[in-house]
């Protein structure tokens, strides 16, 4: 067993900041090393309806293509925009060859069948991973985009280089965004993987004997230091407002770097990563495209 704890010190933070800065870099080589070859790489999003959060995402991801250097351009659809009028957008944009990435901004209004428009998508340009044939691909070991979120978890965990192998890893959360796909990711890294939901008796038996713990419940600061193995790594994917408008994360912060040997912030953990490993994919796809991937 490793123990990345010092006595009674507390957890070393595991700085998304920092180390999504690090990562831009590199695929911004590599974005450069495509646009001597005349590529520029294309990332386009979609994004039906008024949700401000959903906006915001957006112009953050857009923000981030052009710190790295990619070509980024943003499709607003009316709220009441039909499922044919987004399917459609979705078929030229799988026709372009300008455009090597697509992604949808979730959540979509209600009487838009979200499978179908996931679906619609290009499998080689399904940079948010969701396609079924790449969810597939990911539960065979074949990943082709590792979704976002927990690629970027992926990435963290290498970056600070702990031990993957034998490790006990725990998820708590099994959404398809999130909570599964990071359990395949980390089965892949050789792991024994336990996923956790709303429904598992006795959490804290499971969440105390893991190595690696990833949080991803949307549930605010459910995790507490007494639930936490001692020298653990604690990932926070959550992502919560709290009463007096601050953001907290699915884990308690203050009580588990006590216990913990690793630990994420919020904000300034997981949450930089994920635009991150969308720029990633979105690289790759030009680069696969090209026939350079
Ligand atoms: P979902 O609501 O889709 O899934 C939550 C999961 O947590 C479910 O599987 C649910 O179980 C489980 N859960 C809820 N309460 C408990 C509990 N008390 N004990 C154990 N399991 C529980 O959420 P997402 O995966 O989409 O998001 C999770 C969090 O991560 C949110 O805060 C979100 O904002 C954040 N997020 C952050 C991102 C980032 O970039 N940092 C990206 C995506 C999400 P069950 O299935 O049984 O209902």
């Amino acid at each position: 067993m490793y123990n990345l704890k010092e006595n009674s010190m507390s957890a070393k933070i595991i700085d998304g900041k920092k180390i999504s800065k690090l990562v831009r870099l590199e695929w911004k080589e590599r974005a450069t090393k495509l646009k001597e070859k005349g590529i520029l790489p294309g990332l386009a999003v979609i994004i039906v309806g008024e949700d401000s959060a959903s906006k915001i995402y957006v112009r953050n991801k857009a923000n981030v293509c052009h710190e790295v250097g990619l070509h980024s351009e943003i499709h607003e659809m009316p709220e009441d925009s039909s499922e044919e009028m987004v399917l459609k957008q979705i078929r030229s944009l799988n026709n372009n060859v300008d455009i090597h990435g697509i992604l949808v901004q979730l959540p979509l209004p209600d009487h838009i069948n979200v499978a179908k428009v996931l679906e619609t998508i290009a499998v080689e340009k399904d940079v948010d991973g969701f396609h079924l044939y790449n969810v597939g691909a990911l539960v065979t070991g074949n990943t082709i985009f590792p979704p976002c979120t927990p690629y970027g978890v992926q990435c963290m965990l290498e970056h600070i280089d702990v031990p993957i192998e034998g490790q006990n890893a725990v998820i708590v959360g099994r959404s398809n965004i999130v909570g599964k796909p990071m359990a395949f990711l980390l089965l892949q890294m050789n792991a024994t993987v336990s996923i956790c939901t709303s429904k598992t008796r006795n959490l804290k038996q499971y969440t105390s004997m893991a190595d690696i713990l990833v949080v991803a419940t949307g549930q605010p600061k459910m995790i507490t230091g007494d639930m936490v193995k001692e020298g653990a790594v604690v990932i926070d994917v959550g992502i919560n407002r709290s009463d007096d408008g601050k953001l907290v994360g699915d884990v308690d912060f203050d009580s588990v770097k006590e216990v913990a040997g690793y630990i994420t912030p919020v904000p300034g953990g997981v949450g930089p990563m994920t635009i991150t490993m969308l720029v990633a994919n979105t690289v790759q796809a030009a680069e696969r495209a090209n026939g350079l991937g």
